[in-house]
Order: C-alpha cells, then structure tokens, then sequence
C-alpha cells in the first residue's frame, strides 16, 4: 500500500515558565493509504500531540517544531505555508475531538455548522458550491452518520441531542469534505459502552465506504481492538512499539505494552487474575533523564538503559519496539517472551 503519512523523528517542544517541556522526542510512524492506525498510551505520552502537529494546529510561537519531517503525500508538511496547510486542513485530513461540546458552536443549529464546513471547503470535485447544495449534502451526511429525521435535526442546536448525536455530527462534519484522513482524538471518551460501539462502526463504516485512511488516538486497548489494524504505542514523547495489532495484543515486546496489557482484563485470562497497574509515574517532559523514558518504571533495566535513548530495532519496515533488549548481545531474557510466544 502507498505511504499516505510518514514521520520521521519528529521533535516538538513547548516553552514553559518552568522551561522547555520536550512533548515529542523523535517519533517515528507511518499509514498506509487506507488504513486504520491506533496511537495508545497513558495521558502526557504525547499522543494528541502527535495529532495536532499533523494538522498543524498550534499556533505560531506555541510550539518549537524542533527537527524530523510529517511527509503527507510525499510533502513535508512542516515546509508548508499557513495559507497551503489551511488547503489542507478540512479539505484533505480532518480532525474529531474528544468532546463535541467544545467543539460545536452552542448558538448555532446543527445542520448550519455542517453546512459551513461543505461551503468553507467546497467538494473534492468542483469548488463552486451553492448554499442548495451545501444544504442537501449537510443532509446526505446526516443520515450517513446514522442521524434519523434529518430535516428536524438540521434546526436543532447541540444541546438538543445526546452526547452520541453530538459525536456523529462531529463526525458528519469531519466527513463533508471526504478527508483522506481523519484523526479521532478520544472519539468515544466522553460516551457510554453502546454508544461507544456505535460510534466504532460508523468510523469503520465510513472507511470502507470511502477511501478514508483513520487515525485514532486513544488509551483504551478495547477501543484499539476494535478498530485498528496497526498500532502505535507511545510512551515519555516516543513510540516505543508499533506494528500490526496482533502483534501488539499477542506478541508485544516492550516492556511497557507488556504493563498496557496487564492492567487491562482479556478474556484469555483466568478470571480470578488480578489486574496489574504499572508503577510509578510518567517520566517528566522538562529536562527529561537521558536515556530509554520506561527505565524508571521497568523491571529490566540495565545500565545501557540510562546511556541513551534506545533506537529502533526493526522487524521488518511495520514492526519496531525502541528496548535495549533487543539490542545485539542483550544477557536479560524476560519471562513475558515466554508468556507471549504462547498466546
Ligand atoms: Fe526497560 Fe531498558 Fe527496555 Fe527501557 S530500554 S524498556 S529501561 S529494558
């Protein structure tokens, strides 16, 4: 499959009164033209970072893009203009937030802020398109995002729907420009179980009904389960693993999916076993420690651990984990290898 977004080391860091906080510290990740890829990890790991570097988002002075490249279709978007990166924005990768909340205007009905969006950023085919058009495509979407009664719904404003309506107008909004990409940053957070699943399969619906490429970041594995099918998992400002989620669910090998995956319940685990939670806390962003970001928390460090950031140890071009375990020579042989090479 082509490459529709590479990153490549990519460094971002904030400016703080308490000094620079490094978010990203060399993340490297890739999706294929049609795929679906999951970013996981615990809050501060600098997934929805990621995300908005992508898009861009941080206005100029609040975020110091330190080196690395997101190459979109082959561009450097870092190179881009503020006026070529509003082309793409809303017109070829949208984005869904975690609260539709927040993100939909409260004063305004919304069919009108759907319509905006099909106005603002014209069809793929032809630019020009009238406020009919916009009104019957805002309609079109509606009922593709699983809204009955349409016409009723287009007048009423977003505290008249549930927090599931809400989610899929965000949804229909994202979608009126079919984006080949779509980041979802905690699509379902804010939502109950079934709605969660119902939002789930719209996402993949719409994947497959276009040729929609989807990123979701999320720190739920159900959630990841589900919907993708490679993984990116990330942890102190860098992934630290990635591949297929089959290798993430039962071939992890950093010990810090190995943690994701205990304190989480799988059905192939006896039922009386306890869930894990992983000690201690995320490593800090200003004046990090040199070295792998897990080595505080892990139960195999060893003295290369603190010597450097692990690169990547690479199985193939889709599967990497940065662990010095993997490192030629490596003497420590951890018991999880066991544990997983059965799964
Ligand atoms: Fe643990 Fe060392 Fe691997 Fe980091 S590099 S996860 S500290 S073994």
């Amino acid at each position: 499959m082509p490459k529709l977004l590479e990153l490549e080391d990519l460094r971002v860091s904030f400016h703080t009164y308490a000094g620079e906080a490094q978010a990203l510290r060399g993340v490297n990740l890739t999706l294929d033209a049609g795929d679906t890829l999951a970013i996981v990890g615990e809050s501060g790991c600098g997934k929805t970072v990621t995300a908005q570097s992508v898009m861009r988002l941080y206005p100029k002075g609040a975020a110091d893009y330190k080196g690395g490249s997101i190459r979109y279709k082959g561009e450097d978007l870092l190179t881009l203009s503020e006026r070529q990166m509003r082309r793409i924005r809303g017109r070829e990768i949208s984005m869904v937030f975690q609260d539709p909340m927040t993100s939909l205007n409260p004063t305004v009905p919304v069919g009108k802020q759907i319509m905006e969006g099909v106005l603002k950023n014209g069809s793929r085919e032809s630019k020009r398109v009238t406020r009919r058009d916009a009104r019957l495509r805002a309609l079109e979407l509606l009922e593709g995002v699983g809204i009955a009664d349409p016409e009723t719904r287009m007048g009423q404003y977003p505290h008249n729907l549930s927090g599931g309506m809400r989610q899929r107008v965000m949804i229909a909004i994202a979608m009126s420009c079919s984006p080949d990409l779509l980041i979802a940053d905690e699509p379902t957070t804010a939502l109950d179980v079934t709605v969660q699943a119902q939002i789930l399969e719209l996402m993949k619906s719409l994947q497959s009904r276009g040729n929609t490429s989807i990123i979701v970041i999320t720190h739920n594995m159900g959630v990841v389960a589900n919907i993708a099918r490679k993984v990116a998992v990330m942890y102190g400002g860098v992934v630290v693993e990635r591949g297929t989620v089959e290798d993430i669910f039962f071939r992890p090998r950093h010990p810090y999916a190995w943690g994701l995956l205990r304190s989480v319940f799988r059905l192939n685990k006896p039922k009386d076993e306890p869930l894990t939670p992983i000690d201690g806390t995320p490593p800090e962003l200003i004046d990090p420690l040199p070295g792998c970001p897990f080595a505080e928390r892990c139960a195999y460090t060893m003295r290369v651990c603190a010597s450097g950031m692990p690169p990547e140890f690479a199985w193939g071009e889709a599967r990497a984990c940065r662990c010095w375990l993997y490192g030629p020579g490596c003497p420590v042989i951890p018991a999880e290898w066991e544990e997983y090479s059965h799964a």
